[in-house]
């Protein structure tokens, strides 16, 4: 690694929780990266210190106006007890997009990278063993001076923290149930859709408390102009398998570029499957469906990976998708994705960092 950070250890460490039925982002590790930046030093200071609340001024104006992004990845150990981490320069290069567009400073990525390796190495003790387990990386950066005035802030932190997870869905990969929302929208182009940030989510609650008190999981977003477009999932990217073709959305500038969303692109191609980023409008997934074509729905992202679509709910009409049970090639991702991270399947693309460089090994 480049770039090394002073490490103060925690003296009091907490005892790990069972790996069996772990909870989504719940237990928190012992230790925890921070860094600061000013206009004078840049991004300084980064260091490894006991997980524990942070202080922070009551005129910060991450609380007042919402400059704030955060990023997901995990690092997983493999059979051979090696550390890994899953394509984390494009967590890096995803930062310095958001950052780009909410005003926030850019950070080198080597940098980045380096202070995620080191976190997860002090903590490696964390990494759960088990079936869809894996330890859940929390990168974030917000504006720290405390000043209400609206303009972005002169200092902000930079942060990650760690924490244990099992698989997304307690049941294994079991189809959800999903709400085209009509009434609300997510983003437009021109907004902050593309970004990772916590507005984004803010802004959506409301839709997501609807469809939970209707029953439905998770909401599947129409574009915000004409609400025709399908754009993605919560917080997920969505795919079908249209007849023999896989279909996501295009980038479009309000759809979030999900790592997860480029690997199956990348793995379908890489396959043999005929795979498309296009538009495609709710009339056409309908009409699919009606005409027996709409095969699969699912949903990616690093949480979950590919998450089955089982049920669709739009205008009223219940479409039931592939029997409510896991499609083929939803499957396939799956098992290949998962496989190259924990290490049980050879990385034929390329796409895992070891956590420990190979001259310090
Ligand atoms: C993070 C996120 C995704 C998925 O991205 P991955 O890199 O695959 O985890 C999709 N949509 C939204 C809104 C997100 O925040």
């Amino acid at each position: 690694m480049k770039h090394q950070f002073p490490v103060t250890l925690n003296t009091n460490p907490k005892a790990k929780p069972s790996p069996v039925g772990l909870p989504f982002g719940t237990y928190f590790t012992d230790h925890m990266f921070i860094m600061d930046y000013n206009q004078e030093e840049g991004w300084h200071n980064g260091r490894i210190v006991p997980y524990a609340p942070i202080q922070l001024d009551p005129a910060a104006i991450v609380l007042h106006y919402g400059q704030e992004m955060f990023e997901g990845l995990k690092a997983y150990k493999t059979p051979e007890d090696r550390v890994q981490l899953f394509r984390p320069y494009m967590n890096a290069k995803r930062t310095n997009n958001t950052n780009d567009r909410l005003c926030i400073p850019q950070i080198d990525e080597e940098l980045y990278v380096d202070a995620i390796k080191a976190l997860v190495e002090v903590d490696q003790e964390w990494i759960p063993e088990g079936e869809g387990t894996a330890l859940y990386i929390r990168p974030f950066i917000f504006g720290d001076e405390p000043y209400l005035g609206v303009r972005q802030s002169m200092t902000y932190k930079f942060m990650v923290i760690l924490s244990p997870v099992g698989p997304y869905f307690v049941n294994g990969l079991q189809p959800t149930k999903m709400y085209v929302e009509d009434v609300y929208v997510r983003a437009v182009k021109g907004g902050t859709g593309e970004a990772k940030c916590g507005g984004n989510y803010a802004a959506a609650l409301k839709a997501q408390e609807i469809a939970h008190e209707k029953g439905y999981e998770q909401i599947l977003w129409l574009d915000g102009i004409e609400q025709k477009y399908i754009e993605e999932i919560g917080a997920a990217n969505a795919f079908f398998v249209i007849g023999d073709e896989v279909v996501t959305s295009e980038l479009n500038g309000s759809i979030l570029p999900g790592i997860t969303r480029n690997s199956i692109i990348a793995l379908c191609k890489e396959k043999g499957y005929k795979v498309s980023e296009r538009k495609i409008s709710i009339d056409e997934l309908v009409d699919a469906y009606h005409a027996g074509q709409l095969k699969e729905m699912f949903a990616s992202g690093t949480a979950a990976i590919v998450s089955p679509v089982g049920q669709l709910e739009y205008k009223g009409e219940k479409m039931v998708i592939n029997n409510f049970e896991i499609g083929p090639v939803a499957k396939e991702m799956y098992d290949t994705i998962y496989g190259i991270q924990t290490g049980k399947i050879e990385d034929f693309m390329n796409w895992t960092v070891p956590v420990a460089s190979e001259d310090e090994e």
